[in-house]
């Protein structure tokens, strides 16, 4: 196999994530050759042309032969069989950002060129429906009962309003606290594991944190405490956000509304996926290989 020219280094890991899905082959080939009464070599033929689909990598209706990989398992979840038989599919999500988008097309042509290796598609999205799914992707792997998780969504946030930072780089040192900021003319300033914030981007913050936490416990839990909306709203009417985003409304909820929209809005516009096949064919052909030669 020739070896692959395509990098994803020039789309930043903040508007990147990936998923790796493993699939079985046995359990695949059994499909077409005992239930549809296939000979091996139509399976294999009809096996290369395989892509998972989206609700497969998202988890939503992952079905046989494909899996994710369990810690302390090594066997087919449907037919038990060995770990030989395994292939993966990875699949690389870009919420793309009109701030990447340069990169993103340069990324897609070249990924054009080796459609064997890669499927490539861009399923319909509005722009909430890319900001709710983003919400269930930070929100899943949080323990909302600790406090921890505060800091991780505001660091999502930022890595989701700025993805062209270099956050691994930025927060290296580790960050004890995001702090409200009204000092710097920037939206932001790292110091001895502080992040100083402007205004406005504290506000997203504790926005995102409310929405987070809100369905969990009664109000929503943010930086400043647990706040019902209206209090949350006389925040962010306090430190100026509402004017800043220019949200006029003075009804409450009316108000919170205009304030998630352009939240939304400040976001990602697209998603695209990537499939990586090379893993699965390389394994698909080893196996079919195999099963010939019996
Ligand atoms: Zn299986």
């Amino acid at each position: 196999m020739k070896r692959s020219a395509v990098s994803f280094d020039s789309i930043p890991a903040a508007a990147t994530s990936v998923t790796n899905l493993n699939i079985c082959l046995k359990c695949a080939f059994d499909f077409f050759t005992k239930q549809l009464k296939l000979t091996p070599r139509t399976a294999y033929s009809e096996l290369k042309k395989h892509v998972p689909e989206e609700q497969d990598f998202t988890g939503s209706a992952t079905s046989r032969p494909h899996f994710f990989a369990e810690a302390g398992s090594d066997r087919c979840p449907y037919c038990q069989g060995t770990k030989r038989w395994f292939a993966q599919f990875r699949a690389i999500r870009i919420d793309a950002h009109p701030s990447i988008e340069k990169e993103r097309k340069r990324l897609w042509t070249a990924l054009k060129k080796e459609p064997d290796h890669f499927t490539i598609w861009s399923p319909e999205r509005t722009q909430m429906q890319i900001f709710s799914e983003w919400l269930e992707r930070v929100k899943k792997p949080l323990d909302l009962d600790g406090d921890d998780w505060l800091l991780a969504v505001a660091v999502e946030q930022m890595k989701r309003s700025h993805p062209n930072v270099n956050w691994a780089e930025t927060l290296a040192a580790g960050l004890k606290r995001v702090q409200l900021s009204r000092q710097f003319d920037k939206d932001f300033t790292y110091e001895n594991g502080w992040l100083y914030v402007a205004p406005p981007v504290y506000g997203d913050i504790l926005l995102v944190q409310h929405l987070v936490s809100r369905s969990h416990l009664h109000g929503g839990r943010t930086f400043e405490g647990r706040l019902t909306l209206q209090e949350l709203m006389g925040r962010l009417r306090r430190i100026s956000y509402l004017e800043t985003r220019g949200i006029e409304a003075s009804e409450m909820y009316e108000a919170f509304e205009q304030a998630v929209s352009a939240l939304v809005a400040s976001g990602p516009t697209a998603v695209y996926y990537a499939v990586d096949r090379r893993d699965y064919l390389k394994q698909l052909k080893s196996i079919y290989e195999k099963k010939r030669d019996k």
